[in-house]
């Protein structure tokens, strides 16, 4: 995992290479992950580059909050009515493989606990 701010998700931010985006704003963007481990599987992400939960700062407080409730309106559009798991991998031991923060919305199957 790269230390740098500067991933992927910067280059689908500023559209350099296409995703499927389900929602945009001027603080965030919600697309859907290219190796989907779900029927529904989105990422909902910040504009703003911050690295991951471990990484935010106070001044993040209300960015992140609308970023959970972006979670939740993005979760009523692709129809998880039954529910669904909201998931943030964060740091090595996290498995987190893009340093960028990011909230998996996963649904439309039956979720097992513990994960793996
Ligand atoms: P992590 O493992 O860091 O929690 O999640 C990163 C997610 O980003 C993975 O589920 C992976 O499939 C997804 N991903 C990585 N590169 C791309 C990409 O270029 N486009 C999209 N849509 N998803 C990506």
């Amino acid at each position: 995992m790269s230390n740098t701010t500067e991933t992927i998700f910067s280059k689908i931010i500023r559209k350099e290479i296409p995703a499927n985006i389900v929602y945009e704003d001027e603080l965030a963007l919600a697309f859907t992950d290219i190796n989907p481990q779900a029927p529904v599987h989105i990422l909902v992400i910040p504009k703003k580059p911050i690295i991951n939960i471990a990484n935010a700062k106070p001044e993040d407080q209300a960015l992140l909050g609308h970023l959970l409730l972006t979670v939740r309106d993005v979760a009523l559009q692709a129809g998880l009515e039954n529910g669904y798991r909201v998931v943030m991998n964060t740091g090595a031991d996290g498995g987190q493989t893009v340093n960028h923060l990011h909230i998996h919305i996963l649904g439309s199957r039956p979720m097992s606990w513990p994960p793996g």
